[in-house]
């Protein structure tokens, strides 16, 4: 039997593999961080024995709770990603598994690796209203990509900015991406005809390269958690949000989505900026618009559940959405998925899944479509 973590996205360290049902794993630390919980690894000659999985370091992982009923993702052939009852015992994630063929590969959640970011960016650029701009270098010598979707004269239009992945286990969020940039992508489409129309796109993919193929929970190659960098990004730790954030103020920014996923909370919901100094009830409106929309349009989205609201004044301004709000006055919205999967309309084969976050993603662009509509038209939402 073995163990294997060494590729895109792998994380896990072996303390013992020499029995199948004495298999002990800690999951790495996030680099020059205490974060950890992202894991992903190959169990290989362990096939038709009945193993014993043991993350001994489960319970002191960045969000111990997230591990209560969950439900670890097991794949064969690395495409259909299964879901597999695990137990949280004193410290330890227990998984007892038998698997059926010679190589089965476990994960936190469905892995989105580096080289699929690439052809994802590469795909895009087949169609003429796609372009990509190489923003700058990651501290790993890893490409930071812009795509951008525009049609005609830009100078008229609606600067809407999507970001993904500042938190590099999130991979639901660039799996949310992909649908996105392929509802883009369709022209025929007459949602994406119609969004095209009032707005120039811009989508960041992925905010973390490095975290990603270092297989990070929270935090790049510098230990830096992104979404605490927005109030002063350096060139030394944070070069990504510094890069994106100096774009934005090239572009101006009339609305904004941050995609993430959260380890504990069986939701989907997003979070407003309701602690900036200046919140108002036109703000909240917009907020409430969006949000309640979103439900209406995808029954996995609701929103009795989620953070809660701060009060004005109270915002950290070193996240992504309040500073965004704060420096372009828009809206700018946090939204957040599961890893494990929604309260109300639970999938026991898959749980939250690639698809289901990608049909999101159509959702939250129809809901943004109607959201710029009336601004432009000058129709109070
Ligand atoms: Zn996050």
């Amino acid at each position: 039997m073995e163990i294997s973590q060494n590729f895109d996205g792998g994380n896990i360290s072996v303390i013992e593999c020499e029995r199948p049902s004495n298999i002990q794993l800690e999951i790495r630390k996030d680099q020059n961080s205490n974060f950890y919980q992202w894991f992903y690894f190959r169990l290989c000659g362990a096939k038709a024995r009945n193993c014993r999985l043991s993350i001994v370091n489960a319970n002191s992982a960045a969000y111990p709770e997230g591990f209560r009923n969950y439900r670890i993702l097991y794949s064969y052939d690395r495409k259909e990603w299964l879901r597999h009852d695990t137990k949280l015992e004193g410290s330890t994630l227990r998984i007892e598994i038998t698997p059926t063929r010679d190589s089965i590969y476990f994960a936190y959640f469905i892995p989105y690796s580096m080289e699929r970011h690439y052809d994802l960016i590469a795909g895009a650029l087949n169609y003429l209203h796609c372009s990509s701009e190489l923003l700058g270098k990651t501290l790993d010598g890893q490409d930071l990509d812009l795509l951008s979707f525009s049609m005609g004269d830009k100078t008229t239009k609606q600067n809407c900015w999507i970001i993904a992945r500042q938190h590099p286990g999130e991979t639901m969020a660039e799996w949310f991406m992909e649908g996105f940039i392929e509802k883009l992508l369709d022209m025929d489409d007459l949602l994406t005809k119609k969004i095209l129309s009032n707005c120039n796109m811009y989508l960041i993919p992925n905010m973390n390269p490095d975290g990603s193929r270092r297989g990070h929970l929270r935090t790049n190659a510098a230990g830096r958690n992104l979404n605490r960098e927005w109030e002063t990004p350096s060139i030394q730790f944070s070069p990504e949000v510094f890069f994106v954030k100096e774009k934005m103020n090239k572009t101006g920014v009339n609305f904004m989505l941050d995609v993430h996923g959260d380890e504990t909370l069986p939701y989907c919901f997003i979070a407003g900026t309701e602690g900036l100094k200046n919140w108002n009830a036109r703000k909240q409106s917009e907020l409430d618009f969006f949000k309640n929309r979103l439900a209406e349009v995808n029954p996995d989205f609701q929103t009795e559940n989620g953070y809660p609201a701060k009060q004005p004044g109270q915002a950290n301004m070193a996240m992504s959405t309040t500073q965004i709000a704060s420096m372009h006055d828009c809206l700018a919205m946090t939204l957040e998925m599961p890893f494990k999967d929604t309260t109300a309309t639970p999938d026991k084969k898959y749980g939250w899944s690639a698809q289901r976050s990608k049909t999101l993603s159509h959702s939250c662009l129809q809901v943004m479509e109607e959201f710029i509509s009336k601004k432009i038209s000058g129709i109070d939402v």
